[in-house]
């Protein structure tokens, strides 16, 4: 057996306890898992920081300083006295926290401990100097240390100096993920160095090389042996890089190959729908068009067209900012699907943004002769069963609608097309559905389009089997959106500015914050919001209309549809109000508590204005205080428009489980060294190098790719099957 298996209680110095502690904690059963546990930051043992210098809680530090005294505070808050008191009758558990001060040649610092006390106790003796190591925290504005790790100072060291000091013998050590537990029960920063290198000791002689020859040569990688081990225990800063860049290229690669494998068995697998020609109505409606399609519309229309004619099932995300134009993109995809004799439908999540749908589509096939209709929870019955009725006999060409399209009485004579708006608001089991539509044996193409941005390498990722396809272009003469951040302060000038605006005949959206943990205290600030406003703009003339996600569909509807229509000055609304509203009249979007959104939402938000001819405006409203984070959301969202930019920041900023839009996914496997967020050149570089591959040998039976089959195998390499979610 590879000692890779071997049962991780089994390491030098860990034993039964902490090995299920290391399993429930961080999954960690054999010593092949211990190996691959990567450290997320490295500190430099070599170097020690003088006291006066400590400025940063961030970073692991080292001090070396002498014990000047120790105080022990009880657990009910009085400072005991145990300076006469022998050791052995001190009464631990009466003491709530231990002080330790100690100092160097530049100054004094507290070492702060709640656990542990007794240990730590008994290591320290006043008037010796040790190492301490760890993160200095900042109270009462100044800095202590809490739970530092102690050793005493290597003898081969000279006496202390306090400046530009590296001490022989001491090197780089990782530091490993951890959590409370694992800390609490000893198993510091130390031992897991220590357990490393036994694990490192025992295993690297079985860990065989995960990457062929021919791609360590033409990658210029190091094997993976080299790599683990100074992953782990570097031998200087350019072994570490190498081990670093080997590592993650090996992951990324692995994740990519294993993603385009599975869209090559499904293209292989799934036959699309031929659809060879444009047709007429494409034509003429291409000719009328009001304005000339924009670089980036053109080349998405041919990707799609490509697609359509390829004989292959079209799985396409086409991803394009608010206001870029996908509609104009549906329409054209739609008409080539009925010039070739098929229907294409049309999904919006929502009644309201199905009827701006319809209406727009209508317009836009005015000169051709295809018949456009529109079913929704609210088509009357009437109405609803001749609709029907034109689906399956197919006197239908285009279908534009909400769920109501997917129930079970609905029937198409040939589906050939489904496109979907603002993908993440539909259900897995609702997609599934779509799917089954067909009726001549093909699945139909799917277009499913988001204004979502999320950044070309998650969307790789993502999506890895979808073909993506972005505009990135808005069409021109778009004036852009002037955002402003102001607080409460302000309130009386931005209402005078609201006014000015209605004046002008303009339109204002006010979003607050609705988020779930917290949708009590959300709603009553909704209220509260909605109260003031009615009161700082009476009717009349004021008209103000509310939406939010408590009031029946009707009401939506109706304060909704009073809004589009221009009937309502002012919208109060929660965040859930539709993303893809088109108002073009609106010319404000103020948002309360700003600080609370993250930066995808603030920016889909401010996207609801600027549509239309006139200047407009967005306006942050933020508490004073503001997280550093907060502060950088909202001077990002000043100083840019461009929504790529802003979801790569968001991505850097809050890691890409979290981004908007994407939290139905997650990621399809766990990224443990690379990150999508920071190496996107690198994953781009392993997926071009993974697709030239499976070209070459698409089912991976050469000898030379024995071993990527092999490895594609384990269970880390294993993705959750997306390619039916979106
Ligand atoms: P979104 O991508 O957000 O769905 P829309 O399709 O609603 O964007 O388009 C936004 C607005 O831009 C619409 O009023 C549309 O008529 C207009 N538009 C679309 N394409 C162009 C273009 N190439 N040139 C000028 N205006 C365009
Ligand atoms: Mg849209």
């Amino acid at each position: 057996m590879s000692e890779l298996d071997s049962d991780i209680q089994f390491l030098k110095g860990v034993g039964p306890k902490r090995a299920s502690l290391l399993k429930e904690e961080l999954q960690i059963h054999t010593f092949g898992d211990l190996i691959r546990l990567y450290p997320f930051r490295y500190m430099d043992r070599s170097s020690i920081i003088p006291i006066s210098s400590v400025s940063d809680t961030s970073a692991y530090i080292q001090l070396r300083a002498k014990v000047v005294s120790i105080e022990f505070h009880a657990k009910k808050g009085s400072v005991m006295d145990l300076s006469s008191v022998p050791e052995k009758e001190i009464r631990f558990n009466t003491i709530g926290r231990m002080s330790v001060m100690v100092s160097d040649t530049t100054g004094m610092m507290e070492l702060v401990f709640f656990k542990g006390i007794k240990w730590a106790f008994s290591k320290l003796k006043i008037g010796t100097e040790y190492l301490f190591f760890g993160k200095a925290s900042s109270f009462n504005g100044r800095y202590n240390m809490v739970h530092p790790e102690i050793d005493p100072v290597p003898a081969q060291t000279g006496p202390a100096q306090t400046s530009g000091i590296t001490m022989p013998g001491l090197t780089m050590s990782g530091i490993y993920p951890s959590t409370e537990r694992l800390k609490n029960s000893g198993i510091t920063a130390k031992t897991m160095n220590r357990m490393m290198e036994a694990a490192l000791n025992a295993s690297l002689p079985d860990v065989a090389e995960s990457l062929p020859e021919y791609l360590l040569k033409s990658k210029g990688l190091v094997p993976l042996r080299y790599a683990l081990r100074n992953i782990h225990f570097p031998k200087d800063l350019q072994a570490l890089e190498k081990a670093r860049y080997r590592l993650k290229f090996e992951e990324l690669f692995y994740l990519q190959l294993s993603l385009l494998k599975q869209k090559y068995i499904r293209s292989r697998n799934e036959h699309g729908i031929v659809m060879p020609k444009v047709g007429e109505a494409f034509n003429a409606c291409y000719q009328a068009l009001p304005y000339s399609l924009t670089g980036a519309q053109k080349r998405v229309i041919t990707e799609i067209r490509n697609d359509m004619k390829s004989g292959r099932q079209m799985n396409r995300l086409l991803q394009g900012d608010v206001g870029s134009g996908k509609t104009m993109v549906a329409v054209l995809s739609a008409l080539i699907a009925t010039g070739n004799g098929y229907q294409a439908c049309i999904m919006a999540p929502t009644e309201v943004l199905a009827q701006q749908h319809f209406r727009n589509i209508s317009r836009y096939l005015e000169p051709t002769d295809v018949k456009v209709s529109l079913l929704t929870g609210s088509t009357k019955v009437g109405e609803r069963r001749e609709i029907h009725a034109g689906l399956e006999d197919g006197s239908i060409g285009i279908i534009v609608g909400t769920h109501a399209l997917i129930e079970d009485n609905v029937v198409f004579r040939n589906l050939g097309l489904a496109i979907v708006d603002e993908q993440h608001r539909f259900g897995v089991e609702q997609r599934a559905k779509l799917w089954r539509k067909s009726s001549c044996g093909l699945a139909p193409h799917i277009l499913v389009m988001t204004a979502t941005p999320i950044p070309r390498t998650l969307a790789m990722t993502l999506y890895g089997d979808l073909d993506v396809s972005v505009i990135d272009e808005l069409p021109p003469g778009r004036k852009p959106v002037k955002t402003m951040h102001a607080t409460e302060g302000k309130r009386y000038a931005l209402n005078k500015f609201m006014r000015d605006e209605i004046a002008k005949g303009r339109q204002v959206f006010v979003v607050y914050p609705l988020i779930f943990e917290s949708e009590k205290m959300d709603y009553s600030n909704l209220e509260k919001g909605y109260e003031q406003i009615v009161h700082d703009f009476p009717f009349p003339p004021y008209k103000t209309a509310i939406v939010h996600g408590k009031q029946s569909n009707e009401d939506k509807n109706f304060n909704m549809s009073a809004f589009v229509a221009g009937r309502a000055d002012i919208l109060v609304a929660t965040s859930v109000i539709e993303v893809g509203v088109d108002v073009p009249n609106a010319s404000v979007m103020v948002i309360e508590s700003a600080e609370r959104f993250g930066l995808s939402q603030l920016h889909q938000l401010r996207g609801r204005v600027g549509r239309g001819s006139e200047k407009s405006y967005c306006i942050l409203m933020t508490d004073y205080k503001l997280s550093k984070e907060s502060r950088k959301r909202i001077e990002l969202m000043c100083a840019t428009e461009n929504g790529f930019e802003l979801a790569e920041e968001d991505m850097k900023m809050r890691g890409p489980g979290d981004l908007e839009g994407t939290q139905q996914s997650g990621l399809p496997i766990t990224l443990n060294i690379a990150s999508l967020a920071k190496d996107g050149l690198l994953l781009s570089d392993a997926r071009e190098c993974a697709s030239a591959i499976l070209e070459k040998d698409p089912t991976l039976s050469l000898p030379e790719n024995a071993i990527l089959q092999r490895e594609l195998r384990k269970e880390k390499y294993r993705i959750r099957d997306y390619s039916k979610i979106s």
